[in-house]
């Protein structure tokens, strides 16, 4: 299966694209994370990268569409994946469908998880991550920038969501809930929760 994740940052999509990927047997591709391993591993894509991410800006397309292109042409990849934070933009998506047309695929679904703005600043202000044993605050996750990131959301990743709904893909949940019932939530709308009946709309 080929999956988008979509939502604003905060909506919980790197925990729900580990589980859901997981339940898929596909693997869980997170730009944010191939981004962040560079910037630990000081690599050039990671030095590149970090001025925009610090500022809560989108990485420029040229960088993070080939960097994609490059881990969807990997082994595991080829019989499906879920795409976590990836694309942002429509011309991100545009750029995706063409890549997947070369290698004869599309998209299953897409899927988008819905979180009102107030607890997206909440749960955001609170983020910790693991770090060398120690709990710490994300750069990107400092107030200020937090703003900004949604800020970048809506203007630019937003529209995304109209986008798929066009091209039939959309399936939209609610993400507010234990982890576990986003979750089956969100199996149910990609008909992988054992019953085989497809969440609205149809795959096609
Ligand atoms: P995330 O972990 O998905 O919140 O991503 C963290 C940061 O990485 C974002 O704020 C951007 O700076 C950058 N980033 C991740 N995915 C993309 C993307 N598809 N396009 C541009 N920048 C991205």
């Amino acid at each position: 299966m080929r999956v988008v994740l979509l939502g604003p940052p905060g909506a919980g999509k790197g925990t729900q694209a580990q589980i859901i990927a997981g339940k898929l047997g596909v693997p869980a591709i997170s730009t944010g994370d191939i981004f962040r391993a560079n910037v630990s591993g000081q690599t050039e894509l990671g030095r590149k990268a970090k001025v925009f991410m610090d500022a809560g800006d989108l990485v420029p397309d040229e960088i993070t569409v080939a960097m994609v292109k490059d881990r969807l042409a990997e082994a595991d990849a080829v019989g499906g994946f879920l795409l976590d934070g990836f694309p942002r933009t429509i011309a991100q998506a545009e750029q995706l469908r063409e890549s997947l047309q070369e290698l004869g695929h599309g998209l299953d679904r897409v899927l988008e998880l819905v979180v009102d703005e107030e607890e997206l600043v909440r749960r955001l202000s609170g983020r910790r991550m693991l770090v060398d044993g120690q709990m710490v605050q994300r750069d990107d996750d400092k107030p200020e920038t937090v703003r900004h990131r949604l800020e970048v959301y809506r203007e630019q990743t937003a529209p995304l969501s109209g986008f798929y709904e066009g091209e039939g893909l959309l399936a939209r949940i609610d993400a507010i809930g234990s982890v576990e019932e986003v979750t089956s939530r969100a199996l149910r709308a990609l008909g992988a929760d054992g019953d085989g009946e497809a969440g609205q709309p149809a795959a096609v």
